[in-house]
């Protein structure tokens, strides 16, 4: 067990393309070890994803677990999974969604991003099994923004400006019905 410090914005490992995970890594000591670091630091963070550019390895893994977490009503409670070189689709006519996201590299910061609401999501697990699965709406944002790390963006970059607060202001400033819109005729 090994909670790592989390890389925070300005560290240019974040700013990195990530590399895929070769299929002979797969099963490794050196890849178990990987996805153990980065489940313990996701739980020790109280984080519902977290990408292995966030504490410092270049490769293109994430893992994602959620209980029914006030920081997001609405993703629902998520297995806890491992998607490794994961890869997105976004259906043809999708709404979009804008959501104040924050970021364990951006501490103390949220920002509203407009993104699609709907994809399907395709990588492999630790066995090299594919998995595949729809997500919707704010489910749909956080994957996004996981997939964003991995190729060295992060949502400050999507963020529209004039969003950008700080959470306690956030929570003073903007009621919560406007945290999370959906937009169902916009792609
Ligand atoms: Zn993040």
């Amino acid at each position: 067990m090994a909670v790592k410090p989390i890389l925070r914005l300005g560290h240019p490992v974040l700013r990195q393309v990530a590399k895929p995970v070769k299929p002979e890594d797969l099963e490794t000591v050196e890849l178990q070890q990987l996805l153990e670091d980065l489940i313990d630091t996701m739980r020790a963070a109280h984080s519902t994803g977290l990408t292995a550019p966030q504490i410092g390895s270049s490769c293109r893994v994430y893992v994602a677990e959620a209980d029914d977490s006030p920081r997001y009503p609405n993703l629902g409670p998520v297995p806890l999974s491992i998607w490794i070189n994961p890869e997105m689709s976004v259906f043809p006519v999708s709404p979009t969604v804008t959501m104040y996201e924050g970021c364990l590299s951006v501490p103390g910061l949220r920002g509203a991003v407009t993104r699609p609401a709907h994809l399907r999501l395709r990588a492999v697990n630790e066995h090299g099994q594919v998995m595949e699965q729809e997500f919707q709406g704010s489910a749909a944002s956080v994957v996004q923004h996981e997939l964003d790390h991995l190729d060295g963006v992060l949502f400050v970059d999507r963020a529209h400006p004039q969003t950008l607060s700080f959470v306690e202001e956030l929570e003073q400033f903007v009621p919560p019905e406007e945290r999370l819109v959906i937009h169902e005729d916009a792609h």
